[in-house]
């Protein structure tokens, strides 16, 4: 089953990670292009159909990259890097106004064109091609990462950076550290016509979707989907199946999806973690998805929970 973000046309080419020969050499060509990304938004061409913008290596707006590029791989057989530059200041800004603006708001560059912007993956996830998304996927993951990462969790020195930006590396004690992907389970619960939504009290208004919980370590994930559901809606979950996944770098999150079967139907909720859960029908589903419901907007376009709606709805999740 695809979802938006499994669409990669990237060969990550691993083995060239290490190849600082090869890596000069491809930096140098001129089929060589690079995505860069400023505070987690990455640059899009809002003109062109919404397309991730790929800069040659010499574009003037790379100069501010603060760190040495990403190695992304090849794309028919041509270097794909990514760079970040969160050091850049809009002029005029104030210093904490980059947590303001909001997902649907775009931030322009000096030195890029006019019609490109750097945007909040969230809000264009259904606007780019799965190839594009997946690029900005992996990129904003990476960038978040080392933003995040750059002491050793063993010894608490400043690490380096390794493998064209797939590792970092502790010059006092010598672990290797890789990049992070945390499991989350997220999991569409049905009795009988009814599915359950929840909502957390810093959502937009009327938002409600599906619930969802970080895995813990010794747990299978129909187990982590069991304990979630108890745990937020005293819920008890019968069968549990795998449907599909979705890479979520909000920071860095996969988002596993299952369906699952409610055996009880009387909630519960635990007002720490959620502010509401409710049972909901197919049709009350459907008017909020043709914007008929105020009180209930769906989950975003792109997401995993909107599309595990959509394929209930539609019944076409097997
Ligand atoms: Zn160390």
């Amino acid at each position: 089953m695809n979802t938006v973000f499994s669409g990669s046309t990237i060969d990550r080419a691993a083995h060239l990670r290490d190849d600082s020969a090869a890596l000069t050499q491809m930096k140098l060509s001129k089929t060589a292009k690079a995505v860069v990304l400023w505070r987690g938004r990455i640059l899009v061409d809002i003109a062109a159909g919404k397309t991730i913008c790929w800069l040659p290596l010499d574009a003037k707006v790379l100069n501010q990259a603060t760190s040495d590029a990403i190695f992304l791989g090849l794309q028919d057989g041509n270097a794909r890097f990514a760079f970040d530059i969160s050091s850049w200041e809009p002029t005029g800004w104030q210093s904490d106004q980059t947590d303001k603006i909001a997902a649907e708001n775009h931030v322009g560059h000096p030195d890029v064109a006019a019609a490109s912007y750097f945007v909040d993956l969230r809000s264009m996830m259904a606007d780019l091609t799965p190839a594009d998304v997946s690029v900005a996927a992996t990129a904003k993951g990476l960038i978040e990462w080392h933003a995040a990462h750059g002491f050793c969790a063993n010894c608490g020195v400043a690490t380096n950076v390794s493998k064209s930006g797939w590792q970092r590396h502790c010059p006092s004690c010598g672990r290797q550290h890789f990049p992070r992907t945390d499991p989350v389970v997220i999991m569409l619960i049905t009795h009988g016509n009814d599915v359950l939504l929840g909502r957390s009290y810093d959502w937009p208004t009327g938002m409600y979707s599906l619930l969802a919980g970080f895995m813990e370590p010794g747990e299978t994930i129909a187990e982590a989907v069991r304990r979630e559901v108890f745990e937020e809606a005293a819920i008890k979950v019968g069968a549990v199946d795998y449907l599909a996944d979705q890479p979520w770098p909000f920071p860095s999150s996969l988002m596993i999806g299952c369906k699952g079967t409610a055996l009880t139907k009387d909630i519960t909720i635990d007002p720490i973690e959620l502010e509401s859960a409710i049972w909901v029908s197919k049709d009350q589903v459907l008017a909020s998805m043709d914007g008929q419901n105020p009180a209930l907007r769906p989950a975003r376009k792109g997401s995993i929970a909107r599309f595990l709606l959509d394929g209930w709805l539609a019944d076409t999740l097997s």
